[in-house]
């Protein structure tokens, strides 16, 4: 029989663990039956009784698996911890809060037997959002498809059932500033999405602030591209054009006998300032580049796990 593993990143999700397992449970005696599965809890840090939940079904089912990473890493880590412990044939990757319908995953495994090796899930509406979120998201995988090579969809996220090969792929990336979504396409394989609905939140609240996703948007675009670095030289040439016209203008005046207005200190003082803006988003730019080299060169683990804790 072939083994599925469903990996589960969790922080702080204590009242959604159980309801969760008992989800996935039902879903394999109704429709699985032919699969073996085992559940990978990943417990991301989390400050509430997550963990003993899980611990508690580890105890009862050996099925469980259980690791316990030893602080607040983020979704990304999380995920690339559960892909590194898992032994499935493949691997479904899913919240813990059931805005994933677990119902999908027999439609998954049937495109998976067909030979799909990554079935993504497509989110087609965004339920109880806020309006705001929604449009600045839709306009971000816009800006993000522009400026990368590969194309990232809106509503594309995390939730797929990745064949072994895949999984072993992204386990060899071990970047620690990831963003997985640029990932997915980064190692290919044969691709098919699935549409889905994502349920709300079963408990608790999103564990994303403005300023994760800020970071998970900057991250996005510098670690899936290098033609922010490459625009910053654009717009350098762009100012430069109109520099060089108005020097040879200046020039041509003074050469005339004209002499330079002595005001002349506002145009003076407006190139002054958009040059330097330009080269602080510059250096803003190099900076993010320059930072990620400097924590990858390190080559520091990108996770510890609490190995007392974590049922392998
Ligand atoms: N998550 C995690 N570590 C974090 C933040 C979130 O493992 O630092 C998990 C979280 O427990 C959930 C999934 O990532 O299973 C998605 O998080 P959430 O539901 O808060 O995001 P949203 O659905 O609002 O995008
Ligand atoms: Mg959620």
């Amino acid at each position: 029989m072939k083994k599925i593993s469903i990996c589960v990143p969790a922080y702080s999700e204590e009242d959604n663990i159980q309801a969760l397992y008992t989800e996935l449970t039902k879903v394999w005696q109704k429709d699985l039956s032919g699969y073996t599965y085992e559940i990978v809890f990943v417990n991301d840090g989390s400050k509430d009784n997550t963990l003993s939940k899980m611990q508690e079904l580890g105890r009862r089912d050996e099925r469980v698996k259980v690791i316990d990473l030893s602080k607040n890493y983020g979704k990304e880590i999380a995920m690339l911890a559960g892909l590194d412990h898992c032994s499935g044939d493949a691997a479904v990757i899913m919240d813990s809060d059931l805005q994933h319908p677990p119902e999908l995953i027999s439609k998954m495994v049937e495109l998976w037997e067909l030979g799909y090796q990554d079935v993504y899930g497509r989110r087609v509406v965004r339920k109880k959002e806020p309006w705001l979120k929604i449009k600045l998201s839709q306009i971000y995988y816009k800006l993000l498809s522009f400026i990368s090579q590969t194309k990232i969809e809106n509503g594309i996220g995390d939730f797929r059932l990745l064949d072994r090969e895949c999984i072993n792929a992204l386990i060899a990336i071990r970047d620690k500033e990831r963003y997985t979504k640029g990932l997915y396409n980064l190692i290919g394989y044969k691709k098919v999405s699935i549409d889905f609905i994502a349920n709300e939140r079963f408990s608790g609240e999103t564990k994303w602030t403005f300023k994760d996703l800020f970071k998970l948007a900057l991250d996005g675009i510098t670690s899936s591209s290098v033609k922010p670095l490459k625009l910053a030289i654009y717009a350098g040439f762009l100012m430069l054009i109109p520099a060089f016209f108005y020097f040879i203008y200046t020039f041509v005046r003074a050469l005339s006998g004209k002499t330079a207005d002595v005001p002349g200190y506002s145009s003076l003082m407006i190139v002054i300032l958009i040059l330097g803006g330009i080269q602080l988003i510059s250096i803003g730019i190099l900076g993010e580049y320059i930072g990620k080299i400097f924590v990858e060169t390190k080559k520091q683990p990108p996770y510890f796990i609490n190995k007392k804790n974590s049922k392998l």
